[in-house]
């Protein structure tokens, strides 16, 4: 800085300190707002203002929901202020039932289905192995020769030889599964970790796959995969404590990223043990998450009455981690038949499909929930599972005056017998519900159950929301991507991706749609007053979309995009082509 410009700053500083105004403008920037969002389409949620065009958050908290011109005098020199340009401005989407450690595991393994050459694939290891320490193991999974746009050159059998993946991961053991399971493809250093050279006999079972010069090409098939899977856990177990620590931190942060890349600003996680709570705690209490979490905690009886009262967490305690509601399962999955009906399967006349944890087990859980005032969410999928359910939840709310009040969830309830379906409302029950199941499952489900059932009782949204239940939404990720927009698609077409749509009278309209990844969802955590609707006092939770989910064509729905996440005021996810470029 020269002399010059020095003395002209301080010239500037003393004319400031002079101003018979600058202790008031002082004042001033303590009252403006931190962040204004101005010149767009807001949609609250808030019957009292249900419209505005622009919104200012300070501490937070939201400040100011109205006109442009209202919101005007709230910016101060130290506002950050986002022109909307007619963009639709939301209550940040509520994730109600997905698995967040999962999404993390997920982004770290490498998704190869989608890659459409074994050019590509070599491409994807190349890339992952620039980003990861030397010496850590590459996982991916998905991949299949015969669907790929091009035959791999060169070739034994029809599968690449490694030479070319190799080349491009010398310091990094490769693992690639096939998308059938049945095989795998692995590079040198994975062999040689492996213990698999030209003079490795076929294990019983399987075969290490040569070329005409006798060298293994990398494909392994059926048992000669173990060779391997005996190598990543001897990775595995020689990985100390913290080195396994900082992977499974590394994890969760790439899980929020990946969550508020979607718009999602809370989330339920369906399941997480007392272990790895301690996790997100520690994550959560050194300012590491973004995204705020309301977890069900998943843990054996014992581990649940020793732990119970000490991890509770709740309100301004909290911070970006609540934790006070209790996760089982009661059943299975639809698709493999696991689901627990009150009928043979239409496919399957031997079988009802099965309990995976004795309703006795259930019903010591919703004890101890209503003692230590803790949610129960049960994961029912079958009519069996949900009545058997509801019966239990009756009978422990039924012995507590406000039983009613405990808003103790059902997660999925994906299949009901009619009679199941007015007892949500008379309960209090929340149905957690993922509209993205319904039309990912759709193919299959009416072999599972015949026409009768599945149009009485699959994914009845319409009949539920009528009964008067609360409805969340969610995809269950990382089962489904985590993809609000997805399921909002799916929650108002039931359009699968052949065109078809499955009984379209149970689909929501779009409002109550977005109510299921808001409003209802804030009410089924308990958070009504902080999250929901955007409204002054609230936590300033908003997601931005690029278009105007609410009126958009149908068929334009599934291409919006997210512009900007914001929790509690902060910006923390804004779209990489930045938003002019929209
Ligand atoms: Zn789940």
């Amino acid at each position: 800085m020269t002399a010059r410009r020095l003395l002209s700053v301080a010239a500037l500083f003393a004319a400031l300190v002079a101003l018979p105004g600058c202790a008031r403008r002082g004042e001033k920037d303590a009252d403006s707002a931190d962040l204004v969002l101005r010149g767009g389409k807001v949609v609250t949620l808030d019957p009292a203002r249900p419209a505005a065009t622009a919104l200012a958050s300070r501490g937070g908290r939201i400040v100011a929901v109205g006109s442009d011109d209202e919101v005007a005098a709230l910016i101060g020199p130290r506002t950050r202020v986002l022109e909307l340009a007619g963009r639709l401005a939301i209550p940040g989407f509520i994730e109600g039932h997905a698995h967040f450690a999962g999404i993390g595991q997920a982004e770290t393994t490498l998704a190869l289905a989608p890659l459409a050459s074994w050019d590509e694939i070599v491409a994807a290891v190349a890339a992952a192995a620039r980003q990861r320490p030397a010496g850590e193991w590459i996982v991916g999974r998905g991949w299949h020769q015969e669907k790929w746009s091009a035959p791999p050159a060169p070739a034994v059998e029809g599968f690449p030889v490694h030479d070319a993946l190799s080349a491009v991961s010398p310091d990094h053991p490769v693992f690639l599964l096939h998308a059938s399971g049945h095989a795998a493809f692995v590079n040198a250093r994975a062999m040689e970790l492996a213990g698999i050279a030209a003079a490795t006999p076929d294990p019983p079972g399987g075969e290490i796959l040569r070329g005409a010069d006798g060298r293994p090409t990398g494909l392994l098939r059926e048992t000669a995969e173990e060779l391997v899977f005996a190598a990543l856990a001897r990775a595995e177990a020689g990985r100390g404590a913290a080195e396994r620590t900082a992977e499974a931190e590394r994890q969760l942060e790439l899980a929020d990223r990946a969550v508020l890349a979607r718009g999602i600003t809370s989330f339920h996680d369906a399941g997480v043990s007392y272990a790895e709570l301690d996790r997100l705690a520690a994550m959560a209490d050194t300012g590491r998450l973004g995204v705020r979490l309301w977890v069900m905690v998943r843990d054996t009886v014992a581990n649940h009455a020793a732990n119970l009262h000490r991890y509770r967490r709740v309100g301004e305690r909290a911070g970006k981690l609540t934790v006070r509601a209790i996760k089982v399962s009661i059943d299975g999955a639809l698709g493999s038949r696991g689901a627990w009906l009150l009928e043979p399967y239409a496919d399957l006349p031997g079988s009802t499909g099965l309990a995976t944890t004795d309703p006795a087990e259930v019903r010591e859980l919703a004890r101890l929930a209503l003692e230590q005032d803790y949610q129960l969410c049960v994961h029912a999928i079958g009519d069996r599972a949900n009545r058997e359910t509801l019966d239990i939840f009756t009978e422990a709310l039924g012995s507590v005056p406000d039983g009613r009040q405990r808003r103790w969830r059902i997660e999925h309830a994906q299949h009901l017998n009619p009679a199941e379906i007015p007892r949500f409302a008379e309960l209090g029950v929340v149905a957690a519900m993922q509209g993205i199941h319904c039309t990912s499952d759709a193919p299959y489900v009416v072999a599972r159950l015949g026409e009768r059932r599945a149009e009485e009782g699959a994914y009845v949204w319409r009949k539920l929301a009528d009964a008067g239940a609360v409805i969340v939404n969610g995809t269950d990720a990382p089962v489904e991507p985590v993809d609000p927009i997805a399921s909002f698609y799916a929650t108002v077409t039931r359009q699968l991706a052949d065109g078809t749509r499955f009984y379209p009278d149970q689909a929501l309209s779009r409002e109550e749609a977005l109510a299921t990844y808001t409003k209802n969802a804030a009410w089924a955590a308990f958070e009504e007053n902080d999250k929901g609707t955007l409204e002054l006092g609230k936590l300033a939770d908003i997601t931005v979309l690029d278009r105007d989910l609410l009126t958009i064509p149908e068929d334009e729905i599934p291409a919006t995009r997210v512009v900007w996440t914001i929790v509690g005021g902060e910006v923390l996810h804004e779209a990489p082509a930045g938003p002019a470029a929209l």
